[in-house]
């Protein structure tokens, strides 16, 4: 998480935070080859979420655990959500349901491209300290993205207090035999596999992220960053844009599609600069064939990337 994100929640978030890199070594082939100088914060995200939802819920909200949304009706003068408990009427609803959200598709706001999309796969693995000096990650304490010439994407090592977060991603149609590799990457890391989760994380925004008394936010929207895959930033500033949207909506009692395209307005140059960094994504997705190795130049254009940044 970037320090603007922190700056939306107050600096008492720094107190979940696991560690915090100043620094991100790239490498290519396991050749270091450059490095970009952003801090970043790394929190569990189970910490994290469990958090934001006692944050909400002081704030009024009421949590329901284990109730699924199963689509929207809009009416001339409200929105009923349904759901496996009922029908719930609104005046306004944000689908924050992630990829391939329900609330969008029921009305009709998808994702255009379903090939925009990496598989990831991360895992949570204890270390001791001399383990993470080790790997390069500590001392000071510092991030590293991994870039491999047969693979259309990239692997992350991430330094926590008593672990390590590896992940390994590439876009969808190229996943095949994902976990294995990412086995393969744990193993050159002398790392056990643990806590292994995987997921889709889409690369391109969609145009329209709302309708008549719809929004949609977060990896409903695609609200995620195409070069790193990151969606919390993300999704953290479009949602704070959504809730401008809705006060105004409620304050004004219009929930017309005229009035949420005001968030369009206010998400359009996050839009309009992912979906460019998704169609530099694409454009090598189509470009080379599968398995291809990367050809010398492309080292080159992520050293100069990582020393320009
Ligand atoms: C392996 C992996 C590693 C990642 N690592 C990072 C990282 O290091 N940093 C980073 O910034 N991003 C990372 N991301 C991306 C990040 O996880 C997402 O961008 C982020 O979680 C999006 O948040 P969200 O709230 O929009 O969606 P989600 O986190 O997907 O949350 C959606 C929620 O809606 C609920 N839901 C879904 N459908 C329904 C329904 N019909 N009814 C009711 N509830 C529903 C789900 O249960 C879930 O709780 C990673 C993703 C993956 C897959």
């Amino acid at each position: 998480m970037g320090e603007s994100t922190i700056s939306i929640f107050g600096k008492e978030l720094l107190s979940l935070c696991e560690c915090h890199a100043a620094k991100n070594d790239f490498f290519f082939n396991w050749e270091r080859i450059g490095r970009i100088d952003k801090t970043e914060y790394f929190f569990k995200r189970r910490v994290l979420d469990h958090y934001l939802v006692g944050r909400a819920v002081e704030s009024g909200a009421v949590m329901r655990e284990g109730v699924q949304a199963t689509g929207v009706t809009i009416l001339k003068n409200m929105a009923v959500v349904h759901t496996t408990a009922g029908d719930f009427e609104t005046g306004i609803v944000i689908g924050a349901d992630g990829f391939g959200s329900t609330i969008g598709r029921s009305v009709g706001l998808v994702h255009r491209d379903l090939k925009c999309r990496y598989a990831s796969m991360k895992a949570e693995i204890n270390i001791t300290p001399q383990k993470g000096c080790q790997l390069g990650i500590m001392e000071p304490p510092r991030q590293q993205t991994h870039f491999f010439s047969d693979l259309m994407g990239f692997a992350w090592v991430i330094p926590n207090k008593d672990s390590v977060n590896v992940g390994y991603g590439s876009t969808v149609d190229r996943s095949q035999g994902l976990r294995e590799r990412f086995n393969r990457f744990l193993g050159h890391l002398d790392l056990q596999p643990h806590l292994v989760k995987g997921g889709q994380i889409p690369f391109m925004t969609i145009r329209q992220p709302c309708t008549e008394r719809v929004l949609l936010t977060g990896d409903a929207a695609g609200f995620v960053n195409p070069w790193s895959g990151a969606g919390i930033d993300q999704g953290v500033i479009a949602s704070e844009k959504a809730a401008i949207v809705c006060r105004e909506a409620c304050d004004s009692h219009d929930f017309s599609a005229e009035k949420m395209s005001m968030y369009q307005k206010l998400t359009e140059a996050q839009v309009r600069r992912n979906n460019w960094r998704g169609s530099w994504i694409k454009a090598l997705d189509n470009i080379f064939p599968h398995g291809a190795s990367f050809p010398s130049w492309f080292k080159l254009f992520i050293m100069w990337f990582s020393n320009l940044a």
